[in-house]
């Protein structure tokens, strides 16, 4: 029977109280805000542009495709925007198109059905400007309910990047002020991995790690020679469960992980709902109001100071205003900028926070495409063992750029991978064949590959931003973004290094190279956006202190990835939840002394 507690009974919001705190957004950076600042005694309400899905019932992670009526597929009339669209049209993507329902790529993956209620309609969220693949989840806990849960720290080689490099800012903390908070997350949330002491890539409080398998083993021991490091997937899935949370369970090894865009029934990796907001409602402090998408951070004439957050009931259409002593945003990092963006007063002409005109800029993610496929010729043939039961294969850290200064690009990228034998060989329909010859080959060879694509840096620039279409509005008639924004040369460079660096560590491995792919997919495709609000000293050149405060605004915070000053090339999350504690952890201390 599949392990599951209750949610529980949500409070109604009350719109003629004044709340210590309204949080917008309850993904991983709303939902960290709500938890914090209630488990100091904050009256919060916390508003959700999505609605609150039966989600277990909706991913239904260990369903076979063979009890679904299309194999798991969506229904015909929706259709998952393509790479090649996104590399020949421009945003709008959903116009013109006959389709009743257009998704993000992500759609395109496996699976699909089980994530056509996470993932938003394009249709009723379109958005234009420059290409990107912009993947949105409008539901309550956001994206969190479908990440990759690679959960990764960023280190001083990030934070103090321009010390090391020259180039862009740095940010206005160092790792030691964000290292207990690295350490909270981390035991209250749960992450699986393994000790490796890289200063680059700093270990976390690690549960029971995941287990390679014989072909990244022989990945890993080769690497060692070549002073590069290949580490378990250092997932943010409680791997010997979590005695304070009862809404979460530990991982079983279902294997269910790489089946679906994502997400896991019983819990284990981390989703906001289950991880954060539910415990924090348990306290009588969180009311959370869904249906519920913002578009005003409203403000107080007589002070300058944000009053509240106007917003429309995504349902009915209604429209309301909630008040607070103090408002986070929240909403992921391009739709915050959008928010700030929006709100515009006599005090902010130019949108809430934004006296530098730096909100919307320095936009940044990681570049993606370079990628390696290869095969293991001992493993041919040899006895099938159990491998994907694991929330995830290998990550291999950043090595350029660290001691030594690559003449063609600055900063760095990692690779994600995994090889071993999976519950369903993925490699089948492309073996050529068929009869009793075929069935052969695929068993035979089901264990053997081993792939990896790479992740790296987008430099920070000021030109690299978003603005507010002054036509276009999205289902709501509140009006989009417009994306100004491409990859420079730093990244196309890097990108070529990835491609060779990945064949040559395969090759030095005794893997035979079956597929190299050294073409970059579209602006947006990792998933990772940051940097429209950044942090910064100087109210001049940034947007937010190194509290996540608004220098203008102070009982303002922007508490997720929009106050990153750079991208590093991990995957950003473990950092967002971290400073969302760091800052909320400040907001009540000021809040606490009327400072605010
Ligand atoms: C398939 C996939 C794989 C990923 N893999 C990884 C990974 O391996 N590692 C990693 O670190 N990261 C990964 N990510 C990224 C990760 O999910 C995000 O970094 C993280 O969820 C960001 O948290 P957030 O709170 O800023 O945004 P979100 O989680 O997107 O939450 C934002 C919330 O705000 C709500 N909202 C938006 N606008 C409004 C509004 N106007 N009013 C009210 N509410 C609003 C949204 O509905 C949403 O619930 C992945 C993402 C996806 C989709
Ligand atoms: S492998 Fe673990 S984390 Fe992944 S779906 Fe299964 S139980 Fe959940």
């Amino acid at each position: 029977m599949l392990f599951q507690v209750r949610p529980p009974a949500p409070k109604e919001a009350d719109l003629t109280t004044v709340y210590d705190a309204i949080v917008v957004g309850s993904g991983a950076a709303g939902g960290m805000a709500a938890h914090i600042l209630t488990s100091h005694g904050l009256n919060v309400l916390l508003l959700e542009a999505g609605r609150k899905l039966d989600i277990e019932s909706e991913l239904k992670s260990m369903e076979w495709p063979y009890d679904h009526p299309r194999r798991g597929e969506m229904p015909r009339d929706s259709h998952a925007i393509t790479l090649n669209e996104y590399t020949v049209r421009q945003p709008p993507y959903a116009q013109g198109t006959e389709y009743k329902h257009v998704y993000s790529y992500v759609q395109g993956w496996g699976g699909s059905d089980y994530s056509k209620n996470i993932v938003v309609d394009e249709k009723d969220h379109p958005y234009t400007g420059t290409k990107y693949a912009w993947v949105r989840a409008r539901l309550l806990g956001g994206k969190t309910a479908i990440w990759g849960r690679l959960a990764l720290r960023l280190s001083d080689y990030d934070f103090k990047a321009k010390t090391h490099d020259g180039y862009g800012e740095d940010w206005p903390i160092s790792y030691a002020d964000i290292q207990p908070y690295y350490d909270k997350v981390d035991l209250y949330l749960g992450i699986g991995g393994h000790k490796e002491n890289l200063p680059h890539l700093p270990d976390s409080l690690f549960q029971r790690t995941t287990r390679l398998n014989p072909s990244e083993v022989m990945l890993r021991q080769s690497l060692k020679k070549m002073n590069r490091v290949l580490t378990p997937y250092r997932a943010g899935v409680t791997t010997d469960g979590l005695k304070h949370n009862k809404y979460r369970s530990k991982c079983y090894g279902r294997g269910a992980c790489g089946r679906r865009a994502g997400g896991c029934d019983i819990h284990a990796a981390f989703d906001s709902p289950t991880g954060l907001i539910y415990p924090a409602m348990d306290t009588g402090h969180l009311t959370l109001r869904t249906n519920s998408t913002a578009y005003e951070v409203t403000v107080d004439p007589a002070t300058g100071k944000a009053r509240g957050v106007a917003f429309v009931d995504s349902q009915s259409g209604q429209h309301y205003e909630a008040k607070g002593k103090a408002v986070v945003v929240a909403a992921s990092t391009l739709e915050s900028a959008r928010l700030l963006l929006l709100s515009k007063s006599n005090a902010h002409p130019n949108g809430i926070g934004n006296s530098s005109g730096h909100v919307g800029h320095n936009f940044c993610e990681h570049v993606m495409g370079p990628s390696i496929l290869g095969r293991v010729k001992d493993l041919v043939g040899k006895p099938r063992t159990l491998d994907d039961g694991r929330p995830g294969g290998f990550y291999i850290p950043r090595y350029r750029n660290l001691e030594e200064r690559h003449p063609k690009f600055i900063r760095g990228y990692g690779f994600e991978g995994g090889g071993g034998t999976g519950m369903i060989p993925g490699r089948a329909l492309s073996t050529p064949g068929f009869g009793a010859d075929f069935k052969k080959t695929v068993r035979d060879e089901a264990g053997a590959f081993v792939h990896m694509g790479g992740f790296g840096e987008v430099l920070p620039r000021y030109e690299s931003a978003v603005s507010i279409d002054p036509t276009v509005k999205d289902r709501w008639g509140i009006p989009v973004l417009k994306f100004d924004y491409a990859f420079g040369d730093n990244e196309k460079q890097m990108a070529l290094d990835m491609a060779a660096t990945g064949k040559e560590m395969f090759e030095a491995a005794g893997i035979e190279v079956l597929h190299a792919d050294s073409d970059i997919l579209t602006e947006g495709w990792s998933i990772h956006e940051l940097g429209t609000a950044r942090m910064g000293r100087d109210p001049k050149t940034s947007v937010l202190n190194q509290f996540q405060q608004s220098h203008d605004v102070k009982n303002l915070f922007v508490v997720d990835g929009s106050s990153h000053v750079s991208a590093s090339c991990q995957n950003p999350t473990w950092t967002i939840m971290a400073l969302a504690w760091r800052s909320c952890d400040h907001l009540a201390d000021e809040l606490g002394k009327g400072n605010l």
